[in-house]
């Protein structure tokens, strides 16, 4: 059955709850095509995507290779039961591969079917680690302000924004959450810090006076996101993540990475801990270990860790969808395809290309406060005032994000005052060009 794009909408508004209806967007676009950095809604119009849909389409839109693994799979095995007493070869396969290009030792694979169920998992891990080796007392988890975790009562929680707690109190006991890593806004460390070695040393005499309350004998592990995506593209100093382990690792307490956003080559690398020299205990993953083709997720896991889930009767937390063959089949063929075309490589190049770009359209503008990258994950912050930072004041009515999109068919995320992009590895230099110049012709007419 086909419909028109007048009955989809009326469809759309009639049956489906969406999470949000966010910024000035009245009406939903619905998407009906993609190949490669493009799409097309259901009334035929273009876009260019520069977010790789919710940062995950590393290797582009409409694959035929992606699909035709899907379907052999499908043909072949799409799946028979959970993984409590049987495995499959496609899971088996891409638990080996992952444990290949991880930093050692994180050699054992949980897999999930997203990342909100992988920060579930890696929470009530790092909890049930510490409960099998005696340590009972340790269960509370350090987050950050500004963390984003997804969905979940625990990942949940752990989310540091109170707009995603309102009206589902009470929240998960025993999470605490420390200051975010942003060296641009010295205001968040009583304006004291100037320079990024002493914004960490702001944050690290804050998690130890953290650690010193909570008890260090009672805190299972901190979790964090080595770049805050949602919270706004933040990058830590290069200092920050290695600091933080060390004071995590003298008190016997677990480094939980959620890498849903900036694993498989976004920040130029397999996974950003190896950007930053530091291997966590747990790396959770998700989104574009399939380049989301699929559902799928997968926690990688140290091996002094799984050495004590695997004890006796193993870890007792399993659900239906553990290692989905169709879907571990996908993420193989997708690791594949990343690894053929060099795409940690072009992560590397074409985003500092599309950051200069940004730099040589958008540098000149008052409002443009920082323009600042990580491989492929980039953000521009607006300000009112260059000097004082201030963030510029938005209208709801108009958010640049949507305008961009309405005038121009470019597609960027708004967030926290920043408009992010997070595009397709694949981009290409001309993509590059229209992207940033597309911010230029709307952020003009705004400064
Ligand atoms: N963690 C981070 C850092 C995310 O950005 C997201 C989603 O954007 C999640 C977890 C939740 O993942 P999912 O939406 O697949 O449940």
């Amino acid at each position: 059955m086909t419909h028109d794009a007048a009955e989809l909408a009326r469809l759309d508004r009639a049956h489906i709850i969406h999470p949000y209806l966010p910024g000035s967007a009245t009406e939903r676009v619905v998407m009906t095509e993609g190949s490669g950095c493009r799409l097309t809604d259901s009334e035929g119009r273009g876009y260019l995507d520069a977010t790789g849909g919710l940062w995950l389409a590393q290797v582009g839109h409409g694959r035929e290779d992606l699909a035709d693994v899907a379907h052999e799979q499908m043909k072949k095995l799409e799946y028979f039961t959970s993984f409590w007493e049987f495995s499959n070869d496609r899971a088996i396969a891409l638990a080996a591969r992952l444990a290949g290009i991880a930093p050692d030792p994180l050699n054992h694979v949980y897999f999930t079917s997203g990342g909100s169920e992988g920060n579930e998992a890696a929470i009530k891990m790092a909890r049930y680690y510490h409960h099998r080796r005696g340590d009972t007392d340790r269960t509370w988890i350090l987050a950050r302000s500004k963390a984003y975790h997804g969905i979940g009562y625990g990942g949940g929680s752990a989310t540091g924004f109170p707009l995603y707690h309102e009206g589902f109190a009470p929240m998960m006991p025993h999470v605490s959450h420390l200051t975010p890593p942003w060296p641009y806004r010295s205001d968040l460390y009583g304006g004291e810090a100037s320079t990024p070695e002493q914004v960490t040393d702001f944050l690290i005499r804050e998690l130890e006076e953290r650690i010193a309350e909570i008890g260090p004998d009672k805190i299972a592990a901190m979790i964090g996101e080595p770049i805050m995506g949602v919270g706004g593209m933040l990058v830590p100093p290069a200092d920050y993540w290695p600091r933080v382990r060390e004071v995590l690792d003298r008190h016997g307490i677990l480094l939980i990475f959620d890498e849903v956003v900036t694993a498989y080559g976004r920040v130029g690398q397999w996974f950003a801990a190896q950007h930053f020299g530091v291997t966590p205990d747990i790396i959770v993953t998700a989104k574009g270990i399939t380049s989301g083709y699929v559902p799928l997720g997968a926690l990688l896991v140290a091996d002094r860790v799984a050495e004590v889930l695997l004890r006796d009767h193993g870890f007792p937390m399993g659900y239906t969808y553990n290692g989905h063959p169709v879907a571990t089949a996908v993420a193989l063929a997708n690791l594949d395809i990343i690894e053929k075309e060099g795409l940690l490589g072009r992560a590397t190049s074409m985003g500092a290309f599309l950051h200069a770009e940004l730099q040589a359209q958008l540098g000149d503008l008052p409002i443009v406060g920082e323009i600042r990258s990580v491989g492929m994950m980039l953000a521009v912050e607006l300000v009112e005032d260059r000097e004082t930072r201030v963030p510029l004041p938005l209208d709801p009515a108009n958010m640049p994000h949507d305008v961009i999109r309405r005038e121009t068919g470019v597609i960027v995320r708004d967030s926290a005052h920043s408009l992010v992009l997070s595009p397709p590895l694949i981009m290409t230099e001309a993509e590059a060009k229209e992207a940033a110049s597309a911010l230029r012709g709307v952020l003009e007419r705004t400064a």
